[in-house]
């Protein structure tokens, strides 16, 4: 687990009521596709968890959706700005014990770090189907 400050460089609707953002800061933290972050807002006392979608040396994309003051909170943030996350919270998924023709399932909010793991499994050489809902 790694505490540190991301400056947010996109944070966009890409649906109704559904955000991308991307923040770049250090990722070290992350060892495992499926792992989440928790954002520090400013007027919240509790953090909000959200799932990697994507991440690479320098960057982490999260997908989240506006059900509430926090969400909404984070729809107006603009690139530039800086939010305190706690990274490589969970463990993530072992991609070491999946077969060749792995299948990820996914609904709802529990879609976004179906990416990571499809990715990385397709880099492991596996052939992937999602369902998603
Ligand atoms: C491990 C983990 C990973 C998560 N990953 C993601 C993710 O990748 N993307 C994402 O969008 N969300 C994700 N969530 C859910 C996300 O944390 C919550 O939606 C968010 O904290 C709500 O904060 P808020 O302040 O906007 O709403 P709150 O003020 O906490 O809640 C406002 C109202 O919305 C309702 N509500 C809260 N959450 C949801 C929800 N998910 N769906 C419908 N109604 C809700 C509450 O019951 C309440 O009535 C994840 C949660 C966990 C625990």
């Amino acid at each position: 687990m790694f505490q540190g400050i991301y400056t947010i460089t996109e944070n966009k609707p890409i649906v109704a009521s559904i955000f991308k953002i991307q923040l770049q800061g250090d990722t070290k933290a992350i060892t495992a596709p499926g792992q989440f972050v928790n954002i520090k807002l400013d007027g919240f006392y509790l953090r909000r968890p959200i799932s990697v979608f994507d991440y690479d040396n320098t960057s982490i994309t999260l997908i989240y959706k506006v059900v509430g003051k926090g969400t909404a909170y984070m729809a107006q943030l603009a690139p530039g700005q800086k939010l305190d996350l706690l990274v490589g919270l969970g463990n993530g998924f072992d991609t070491s014990k999946s077969g060749e023709n792995p299948v990820v399932i996914g609904g709802g909010v529990g879609v976004p770090p179906m990416y990571a793991l499809a990715k990385q499994l397709i880099a492991e050489g596996k052939s992937v189907t999602a369902i998603l809902g």
